[in-house]
């Protein structure tokens, strides 16, 4: 059953459904991209404008007065729990590519010995280039592989390999990964793990901890919604601290900063990877948004997902199978992560129409359309009406849904009014 009477049931029976009133979403806009650029939480303006208060009142004294030199690893430990993450192992700043670089390099400095960067092939841009960069500075042979191969080549040639760079989530089809066994078998085979958490932290549960991860990754401004261009974030396992010899040796990394030493010598604590200067303005958006998280389980919010990319699919079914569509993400539960990505051969014209009519998703090469769940904000009803949109746009002798108002206002055309 997919009727807007189903949809409308499932979110009156919805227990994550009063956490969309902590988002300020434009009225009359299905957000389903919240997995590239999360909504604004209404909290952020007004810790935005508490920092910039304290900066006026308080001006230098700001740094330690109002506790902004510790901000990296405050907000690095409130995101390290969704994490599962103990406190003291997670510091936020920077992008992600930037945390990416440092945490390739020292995960490659903990095994001098080996040769072998062995990389998701179907990962992330970033993730590929800068694989590429630091074998290049390293002089490591560069491996690609699928996810799904990771088990075997560790199999096959694991004693060479120095580290395994890959993602939980296929940042394309959604599809699933189980970091914890790769991580397992990378560890027999004596390398060392760095995972990028971008399309996983804050939409499944992950234990860090528990599954013997080295080092990992993520942004913060996909499903924690801490604004565009939002501070990155990086785990160290406390176990490698000690040992772990970062490339970016900023100076707020320095045990004693202000001492202005000659020589760099490497805090004791994650204070460590602070890098520079932390984004004081970014991190307290950052911080703000992860307020929504308190009080909210990882396991309610995959709950929720894993039943909206159900219900998107059984949608899917009955309203857009016959139409040129083809369902890309997993259908199984267990092995689909929190979005669906559909294929059509006119992807790019579909995604400009459902935005023209208030619904955003967005288009990956080849011809894939993607639609996010954030389950902190989307609801069955957003996503019955998505698919009947999409649906109308699709069939071509069906009625053509109209542009609303909200579309008009994202889409920037002037609404004349008579
Ligand atoms: C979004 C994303 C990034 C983004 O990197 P930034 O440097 O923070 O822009 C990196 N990796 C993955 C897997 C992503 O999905």
């Amino acid at each position: 059953m997919t009727s807007r009477a189903t949809a409308e049931r499932l979110d009156r029976a919805d227990p994550l459904a009063r956490t969309r009133a902590s988002f300020d979403i434009p009225p009359g806009v299905v957000y389903l991209d919240g997995n590239s650029l999360g909504a604004l939480p209404r909290g952020v303006p007004r810790a935005l404008d508490r920092t910039v208060r304290q900066w006026r009142d308080h001006l230098i004294k700001g740094w330690t007065d109002d506790g902004w030199l510790d901000a990296p690893t405050r907000t690095g430990d409130r995101v390290g729990r969704l994490l599962g993450a103990a406190p003291g192992q997670t510091v936020a700043g920077d992008s992600t590519s930037v945390q990416l670089f440092n945490a390739l390099v020292t995960a490659a400095r903990l095994r001098p010995e080996r040769t072998v960067l062995l990389y998701d092939a179907d990962g992330f841009p970033t993730d590929r280039y800068l694989a590429s960069s630091v074998a290049r500075l390293l002089g490591l042979e560069l491996r690609p592989c699928r996810m799904g191969d990771m088990r075997a080549a560790l199999e096959a040639y694991g004693q060479e390999v120095a580290v395994v760079l890959g993602a939980p989530v296929d940042f394309r089809t959604g599809e699933l990964f189980d970091i914890a066994a790769i991580t397992a078998r990378a560890h027999r085979a004596g390398a060392v793990t760095v995972w990028d958490l971008c399309h996983a932290a804050g939409a499944l549960p992950l234990s860090l901890d528990a599954d013997g991860v080295d080092l990992a990754v993520g942004c913060g401004y996909k499903f924690l919604s801490g604004g565009p261009g939002a501070p990155a974030y990086l785990y160290v396992a406390r176990r490698h601290r000690a040992a772990a010899d970062q490339p970016l040796t900023g100076w707020l990394g320095h045990a004693a900063p202000f001492a202005m030493a000659a020589g760099y010598r490497p805090a004791e604590d994650m204070s460590r990877f602070r890098i520079g200067a932390p984004p004081m303005l970014s991190l307290s958006a950052l911080d703000a948004a992860l307020d929504v998280f308190d009080g909210v389980s990882v396991e309610d919010i995959r709950a929720k997902n894993t039943a909206l990319g159900r219900f998107f699919i059984e949608c899917f079914d009955e309203h857009l199978a016959g139409l040129g569509f083809g369902l890309v993400t997993p259908r199984a539960a267990e092995r689909r992560s929190s979005q669906v990505t559909l294929s059509h051969p006119h992807a790019s014209e579909l995604m400009d129409g459902l935005a023209a009519r208030g619904v955003l998703g967005d288009v990956r090469p080849p011809a894939l359309l993607r639609f996010g769940f954030n389950s902190l904000y989307v609801s069955y009803t957003d996503i019955h009406h998505a698919v009947t949109v999409l649906a109308g746009l699709a069939a071509p002798d069906r009625h053509r849904p109209a542009r609303t108002d909200a579309a008009r206002r994202l889409i920037g055309e002037t609404h004349v009014v008579q």
